[in-house]
């Protein structure tokens, strides 16, 4: 076998994790490994020659097997104390009021995806929870933020406006004349923090937006990193800081918005 279809293999299937691992669909690895590795077989295998196909099987193998490793490596399973805090969070949840009313709600919708359009930009995300009847929509939030000194109000306030409104106006786009956003810090579950829009807000909640696009695309960004975050962020320490930022004069960060 030559030289440089072995690398062509190694090379294939070593980019096959690297686009499909950010895309955080688990199908598109096994997709994506496939393709870059089955032409050479088929090849091998159209000329007849079994060996050859063999060989450049257990190449691609031998190649996943590396990759594999390593990123469950880089990406370990949780811990047990992770698994505690998990858990916690989980009953709490289950224990709240929150957990109650929703339980309650015919129709509720976990994880309801939307996209809408703003000024030029595309904006989409997924609710966690959506309810409608008639003309409300009720949307829920759920956080497991550690919260340290700040309180859920603060931190919504300081984190979570811009994301708020996208959901209120997410719903607006979708009909609906009320709009209820609640978030649940899952650390300190009740009470959450419930907003109520209305449709005559709508011209007030698009011009903040508005504003905050044009930041954006001023280049006026300010990170918000922390812990939270941050953790799993795959330029942490490689081109970015991460929560040590925060660390620093306030003047050296640039402006203002959430990120990750
Ligand atoms: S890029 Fe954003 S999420 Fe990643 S480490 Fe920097 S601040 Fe944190």
């Amino acid at each position: 076998m030559d030289a440089l279809t072995a690398v062509l293999i190694v090379a294939g299937t070593v980019a096959s994790y690297a686009i499909a691992w950010p895309f955080g669909v688990p199908l598109l690895v096994p997709v994506l490994n496939t393709a870059a590795s089955f032409p050479f077989m088929v090849l091998a295998l159209a000329r007849g020659d079994l060996r050859l196909a063999i060989v450049r099987m257990l190449i691609w193998a031998m190649t996943l097997g590396v990759c594999a490793t390593s990123l469950s490596y880089r990406y370990p399973a949780a811990t047990d104390d992770e698994l505690e805090r998990i858990a916690g969070l989980v009953s709490a949840y289950c224990e709240s009021e929150l957990a109650l009313r929703v339980a309650s709600l015919e129709g509720a919708a976990p994880e309801r995806p939307f996209a809408f359009e703003h000024d030029g930009v595309l904006l989409h995300g997924r609710l966690d929870v959506l309810h409608r009847d008639g003309l409300r929509a009720l949307v829920v939030d759920y956080k497991t933020n550690v919260l340290e000194d700040a309180s859920p109000e603060e931190l919504i306030e300081r984190d979570y406006r811009l994301q708020r409104l996208v959901y209120a106006l997410a719903c607006f786009r979708a009909g609906a004349d009320e709009v209820e956003v609640v978030y649940q810090f899952l650390e300190r579950p009740d009470p959450a923090v419930t907003t109520i829009f209305h449709r005559s807000e709508v011209a007030e909640l698009e011009a903040e937006l508005s504003e905050a696009i044009a930041r954006i695309q001023e280049g006026i960004f300010k990170p918000t990193p922390s812990e939270f975050i941050c953790a799993g962020c795959p330029v942490l320490d490689i081109v970015c800081a991460g929560p040590r930022l925060r660390q620093q004069p306030e003047a050296s960060i640039p402006a203002e918005f959430a990120v990750g």
